[in-house]
């Protein structure tokens, strides 16, 4: 007989920032899967838009919340806010994510507080949020890393802090949550060709030369290769992984010591 391993229909997932880049692309992945999905994120009509797209196109209840991962207040409105749509919450997609490129020493106090409440305070905060519900059948939550979690960065400090502390949370949560029967991982995406990074390709001559040529896929990566490692991490699939991190680079990492 076959099985189902990576059917979502019944499930229910809310990603964060899911109106664009790799947020759409998880979002995409999950409703491929036949997920219910709400996307939540600051821009409302962007993300009901992102929402009307997924439902017209893959057939799946979508709906779009207001969610500023910076707020406290709005974080914990969340939960209820699904409720009342759907009557349950199973997969936590969280992927909000914010970057700013320059020296550590001319980074403002307001800059490096905002990149960490966007970036770390807010996947503590959402999941927190979010594991009274999980706990009740089990679930998964998936985190949005960076390979700057695992190296440094000389012009994203606080963004690379940031990051390294996803991975940490995420460490911490699945130990934590084990027993809820709640696996936390983490996707590190390597260079991917999204809305964030227009401003790095500006301020980065030859950023997009030097992605090409180290990646041993030979090509930036697109939104829709973050669909699979999604689906993966969000169904029974991955039911034994926990604490773990998935990186989508194209061997990016891997090619450090590539001889052309
Ligand atoms: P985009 O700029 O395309 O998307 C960012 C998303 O985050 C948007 O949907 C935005 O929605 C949302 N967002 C930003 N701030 C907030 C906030 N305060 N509250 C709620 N939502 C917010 O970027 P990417 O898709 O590239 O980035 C997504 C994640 O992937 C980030 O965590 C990023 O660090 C990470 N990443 C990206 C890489 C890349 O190469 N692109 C590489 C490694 C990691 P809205 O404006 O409506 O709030």
């Amino acid at each position: 007989m076959r099985t189902q391993m990576f059917d979502l229909t019944e499930k229910v997932a809310v990603v964060t920032g899911g109106n664009s880049g790799i947020g759409w692309g998880m979002a995409s992945g999950l409703a491929s899967a036949g997920c219910s999905i709400v996307i939540a994120s600051r821009n409302v009509s962007k993300s009901a838009g992102a929402a009307q797209e997924l439902a017209e196109q893959y057939g799946v209840r979508t709906h779009a919340i207001e969610l500023d991962v910076r707020d406290p207040a709005s974080i914990d409105q969340m939960p209820d806010k699904v409720l009342a749509e759907f009557g349950h919450l199973d997969i936590l997609v969280n992927n909000a994510g914010v970057n700013l490129r320059k020296p550590p020493q001319e980074f403002s106090v307001e800059e490096w507080d905002d990149i960490q409440n966007t970036n770390i305070r807010s996947v503590f905060l959402c999941s927190k949020a979010a594991y009274p519900i999980l706990k009740c059948k089990g679930g998964k939550i998936i985190n949005t890393g960076s390979l700057t979690s695992l190296v440094g960065s000389g012009r994203t400090s606080p963004y690379a802090t940031s990051k390294a502390g996803v991975l940490q949370l995420t460490r911490s949560l699945a130990i934590a949550w084990a027993p809820d029967n709640i696996q936390v991982n983490a996707i590190l995406p390597g260079y991917i060709a999204t809305p964030l990074m227009i401003q790095a390709r500006k301020d980065s001559p030859g950023l997009d030369e030097h992605v090409v040529q180290r990646t041993p896929a030979g090509r930036w990566g697109t939104p829709e290769d973050m669909a699979g490692p999604a689906v993966f991490l969000a169904s029974k699939a991955s039911d034994f992984v926990t604490g773990e991190f998935l990186v989508v680079d194209g061997g990016y990492v891997q090619g450090l010591f590539l001889v052309p």
